[in-house]
């Protein structure tokens, strides 16, 4: 396999076009129009350009890079892809479209894996051409520093499907956790109750945001407390997997604390609306409790 399709040049897109370029793949890189993935790509440009600046890369590493990045406008080159990677906005509808639109253009041989964080890749399967060449691949963000990738199988998805993956992924240099389709994967599952559980102590007193991310840095030798990590994530976004997970199991041990639900409430976000658990609007986070 030598091209790999990725649609969404969002955050987690443009990483995953970054990461198959680097490691020698074609990537076709598509957006809802072409002049969103050329904007997906400058960034990655100018994320390159500070590499070479600290002499992380050379320049003509950097152009190698690039060169095997095309924006293009529609699925149509898809076509020429072993494997297409959807990183598209999380909504089940705007998916289920492209899957459409792709089941058309895509070669009877390539696999079409999608980089959801919590629609069932079972459901999803449905919606895709060929349900035993598709499955999940969680990458985590930022993608060229994080070195996991979860795999996970739909009920339909075949031997050879997660074998194809699981090259794709060595080639990247990155290490693979497979996981069954269950709300949360692994690493959302266990995380989720961390965070919600540090707000739920914040909320009910027991020690201030400080304090709780000190004990948890420090008390359990994690490089953040839950609360920065929170505010980092984004709190609308663990509202939203909480509730997934919530509903996904029916198990009220992954109910939202009601702290976390009214700062989402308030529009605050955490780092991407510059006030969450710490309010990031001067040169050091001040706690807002
Ligand atoms: P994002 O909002 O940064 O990017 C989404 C991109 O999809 C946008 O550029 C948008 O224009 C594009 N898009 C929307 N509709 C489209 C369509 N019909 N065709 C082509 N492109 C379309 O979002 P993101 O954070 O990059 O998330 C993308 C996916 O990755 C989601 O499924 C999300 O759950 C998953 N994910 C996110 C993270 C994270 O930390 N942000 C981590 C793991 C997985």
């Amino acid at each position: 396999m030598q091209n790999v399709g990725v649609i969404g040049a969002g955050l987690m897109g443009v990483g995953i076009a970054q990461v198959s370029a680097a490691a020698g793949y074609h990537v076709f890189l598509a957006d809802i129009d072409v002049a969103r993935a050329e904007r997906g790509k400058l960034s990655i440009a100018n994320g390159l350009g500070r590499l070479v600046e600290k002499q992380k890369m050379d320049q003509q590493q950097a152009e190698q890079l690039l060169g095997r990045i095309e924006p293009v406008a529609d699925f149509a080159p898809m076509v020429n892809a072993g494997l297409v990677i959807e990183a598209a906005t999380e909504r089940e509808d705007l998916k289920r479209g492209i899957f459409e639109a792709l089941g058309k253009v895509m070669g009877v041989e390539a696999v079409l894996a999608s980089n959801t964080s919590s629609i069932p890749i079972t459901r999803l399967a449905q919606a895709s051409h060929n349900p035993e060449r598709f499955i999940g691949v969680h990458f985590f963000n930022p993608v060229p520093l994080m070195g996991l990738i979860e795999v996970i199988r739909g009920l339909a998805t075949s031997d050879e499907t997660v074998k194809k993956i699981e090259t794709y992924a060595a080639a990247l240099g990155k290490q693979v956790v497979h996981a069954n389709d269950a709300p949360g994967f692994i690493v959302n599952r266990v995380l989720m109750p961390l965070l919600n559980e540090a707000i739920f102590a914040l909320g009910e007193g027991v020690a201030n945001v400080r304090d709780i991310d000190t004990a948890v840095k420090l008390g359990l030798n994690h490089p953040m407390g839950p609360l920065t990590l929170a505010d980092f994530v984004g709190l609308d976004t663990c509202l939203e997997v909480l509730r997934v997970l919530y509903n996904g199991t029916g198990d009220p041990k992954f109910r939202p604390a009601p702290l976390l639900v009214k700062y989402v409430d308030a529009g605050w976000y955490g780092r991407k609306t510059g006030k969450g658990f710490y309010d990031y609007s001067g040169d050091e986070p001040v706690p807002t409790r």
